[in-house]
C-alpha cells in the first residue's frame, strides 16, 4: 500500500521536511491553517489509529515526542500548541496514513465549532 505520505518519507515527491528518523517524519503543510502546521507521519503506512497494534507503540510515541521537539524548534512550546489526530469519515480525515497535525502560531479558537 502507498501514499502520498508514504512517497514523502521515500523522498519520492517533494516537501518541506522539517525532521526524520527510522520512525516518523515530520514536513509542513501544504496548506497551512495556523502559521505553523507541520505534520508528523508514521513512516511505515498505518491508515488510521483504529489500525494501531501494540507493535505501533514506539511509533506512535515517538510521534508525540517528535511533536514536543518541533513545538520548541518552532518557536510554539511556551504559547501554546494543538496536537491533533483525525480518524475516519465524521473526523474529516482526508489521507489515510497516520499523521498528526502540530498547529500553533496563533491563537486556534476552540477545539470544535459548537452546532
Ligand atoms: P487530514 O485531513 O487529517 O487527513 O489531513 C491531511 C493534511 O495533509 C491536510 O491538512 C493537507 O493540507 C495535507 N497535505 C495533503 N497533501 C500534502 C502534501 N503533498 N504535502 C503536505 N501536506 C499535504
Amino acid at each position: 500500500m502507498t501514499t502520498i505520505f508514504a512517497q514523502i518519507v521515500r523522498g519520492e515527491i517533494p516537501a518541506d521536511i522539517i525532521y526524520q528518523d527510522d520512525l516518523v517524519t515530520a514536513f509542513r503543510d501544504i496548506h497551512p491553517l495556523a502559521p505553523v502546521h507541520i505534520l508528523i507521519v508514521s513512516n511505515e503506512v498505518i491508515p488510521t489509529v483504529n489500525d494501531l497494534t501494540i507493535e505501533d507503540e514506539q511509533v506512535a510515541g515517538r510521534m508525540m515526542l517528535v511533536a514536543k521537539k518541533i513545538a520548541e524548534q518552532e518557536g510554539v512550546a511556551e504559547s501554546g500548541y494543538r496536537l491533533l489526530i483525525n480518524c475516519r469519515d465524521h473526523a474529516g480525515q482526508e489521507v489515510y496514513h497516520l499523521h498528526m497535525h502540530l498547529l500553533g502560531g496563533r491563537p486556534l479558537g476552540p477545539m470544535l465549532a459548537r452546532q
